[in-house]
């Protein structure tokens, strides 16, 4: 981690010649469980991990925006004025990487900040959360972002304000349809708990894991399969949960209760039915999850990860044969719950595991893949970590 910040802070140097003024960032995260539920208006928790991106950043005299990143070629330059006027998502897509940082700053100016009294500045990210896994690293360097200007803009926002603008940067800046789980894990986490987050209202309430006192880990295995977000699939799922909602005659899927479905089942397509039976089961084994974590510790919450997979295998049907083999693996191997994580069509399984027996999984998900012919996963331990913040 300390070896990033310098990182950054030489990159920042390397390209614009001189030294940052600071230097802040982000965490990417985990959902521990809770998927599809957040544009639901439902109830998530997930965790930000210890792999973050670093923004080293300076203001400048005049109104002109630079920003690079180690995980890219393309630098981008332009004005505040140009930022401020951007509307929506023209000229996003000609931005590539950069439209992210670049609709933070348009963000901030739609919830007030005035871009036309700012100066400009120079950004340079750094990053080690791999992108596409579904660990968030748009987010992560959305968050980095964000604290770096609400705090050299002297902006005031809050933490709740700030989830906000990176949520607005990627949905109507970017273009990239999400909820607001990733960005408030990104800003609002604490170190060695989950975030329990009732998408409807935004309140975030920090859940305890108690991993290290129970000597378990959370290995996620990262299968290589590239997700792409903004297309098909979770569109798709969208709609269905919209269509759901709308003929049980309820605003959001939050509204509805499994009876309600159950009564619907005659009149609704068995699709529709089943993407809204993962929804409402769902949003249960997160609430059981959270009520577990705290009378019991996560050595109980095993089963609840499972059951959670299972829906989205079999409901939701966003798997994919590898990550059902990394659970099913897991599980058979050491893991006490195990289920993919993220946006699904690909992307990482996480597998809650005892220490002790992480390496045996990791042997065995290795084996299994050889033989199946599978890209080798990587293999990652995570740890609850805080969420963005200062760095130097
Ligand atoms: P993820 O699940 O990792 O959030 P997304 O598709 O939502 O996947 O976001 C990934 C995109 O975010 C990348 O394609 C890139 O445009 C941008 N991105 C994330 N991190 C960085 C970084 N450190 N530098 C440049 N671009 C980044
Ligand atoms: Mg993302």
């Amino acid at each position: 981690m300390t070896e990033l910040v310098d990182e950054a802070a030489a990159g920042f140097e390397a390209r614009y010649g001189y030294a940052p003024s600071g230097i802040w960032s982000a965490p990417g995260r985990v959902n521990l469980i809770g998927e599809h539920t957040d544009y639901n208006q439902g109830f998530v928790l997930p965790f930000a991990i210890d792999r973050r991106t670093f923004a080293a950043l300076a203001l400048r005299d005049d109104d002109v925006v630079r920003v690079s990143s180690g995980a890219s070629d393309d630098a981008i330059q332009l004005s505040l004025a140009d930022v401020a006027a951007a509307g929506g998502q023209t000229g996003a897509g000609a931005l590539g990487w950069a439209a992210y940082p670049v609709g933070v700053a348009w963000a901030l100016g739609q919830v007030g900040a005035d871009l036309a009294g700012l100066p400009g500045f120079d950004v340079h990210f750094e990053s080690d959360v791999p992108v596409g896994a579904g660990l968030s690293s748009s987010a992560a360097l959305e968050g980095s972002l964000a604290v770096a200007l609400n705090e050299v803009w002297r902006l005031g926002f809050d933490g709740h304000t700030l989830v906000d603008v990176c949520h607005r940067a990627e949905n109507d800046f970017v273009g990239a349809p999400t909820g607001i789980l990733d960005q408030s894990a990104a800003l609002l986490s604490e170190a060695g708990a989950a975030l329990f987050i009732d998408c409807r209202t935004g309140e975030a309430e920090p859940v305890d894991l108690g991993l290290d006192e129970a000597d378990l880990a959370i290995l996620v295995i990262d299968t290589k399969v590239t997700h792409e977000h903004s297309n098909g699939g979770y569109r798709e799922r969208r709609e269905s949960c919209e269509r759901a909602a709308r003929e049980l005659g309820v605003a959001s899927l939050r509204d509805a209760s499994l009876e309600m479905l159950l009564a619907a089942r005659d009149t609704m397509d068995g699709v529709t039915y089943r993407r809204a039976r993962h929804i409402l089961t769902e949003n249960q084994r997160v609430l059981d999850t959270v009520a577990v974590l705290r009378e019991q510790g996560p050595t109980e919450i095993g089963d609840l990860l499972f059951a959670s997979h299972r829906s989205m295998r079999d409901d939701f049907e966003i798997s994919t044969p590898e990550l059902d083999l990394a659970v099913e693996i897991a599980l058979n191997y050491g893991a006490i719950g195990a289920r993919m994580t993220g946006g699904g069509f690909g992307g990482s399984v996480i597998a809650l595991t005892p220490t002790w027996m992480i390496s045996q999984v990791q042997v065995s998900i290795d084996g299994a893949f050889a033989e199946h012919g599978y890209t080798g996963p990587e293999m990652f331990v995570v740890w609850p970590s805080r969420g963005a913040g200062r760095d130097r």
